[in-house]
């Protein structure tokens, strides 16, 4: 990342150092005031460093939650398009508004998955029993995500089928 705050730390790190090499060979024993002045100059360049840090995280903090934000906006938007229903055997689904108009063929949102606010799409599937002898409709939907099965009868069948 191109961090003016970093590139003033590295800079002025790389000049302290060759200025206490200066000092050390050339200055020290005649003029030792100049030895505290690189100790002032190394306290400065600690204090840069620890405003870059603390200027870092809150950047990270404020993208965050901006990035948090956007998730909550979208959600909000997806949200507004759908309703609960409960289709014929009891089992509540997220359906579609009628008054919204999408190119998406018909498809219902997991009721479970939704309340976290995660969209879902019930696929439909044949539940066979082993022997495939059962009297059971056996057709189910299912949620990818949280794996609820949900039992639905041919009239819900029908309308997945046909819309
Ligand atoms: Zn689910």
């Amino acid at each position: 990342m191109n961090n003016p705050a970093k590139k003033v730390s590295e800079a002025l790190s790389e000049t302290l150092t060759k200025l206490r090499g200066f000092i050390k060979n050339t200055l020290a024993d005649d003029k030792p005031e100049l030895t505290d002045i690189y100790d002032e100059l190394q306290n400065v360049l600690y204090l840069v460093t620890a405003e870059y840090a603390a200027n870092q995280e809150a950047l990270n903090t404020v993208n965050n939650l901006r990035e948090k934000l956007v998730e909550l906006q979208n959600w909000k938007e997806t949200k507004s398009k759908y309703s609960l229903i409960k289709l014929t055997m009891g089992v509540l689904v997220y359906a579609p508004n009628k008054t919204h108009e999408s190119p998406e063929p018909l498809h219902w949102i997991c009721a479970n998955c939704f309340s976290d606010q995660k969209k879902s799409i019930l696929q439909l599937q044949k539940h066979e029993t082993p022997d495939n002898r059962s009297r059971e409709w056996p057709y189910y939907l299912d949620c990818p995500r949280c794996k609820t099965s949900l039992k639905i009868d041919t009239k819900d069948f029908q309308a997945l089928r046909t819309q």
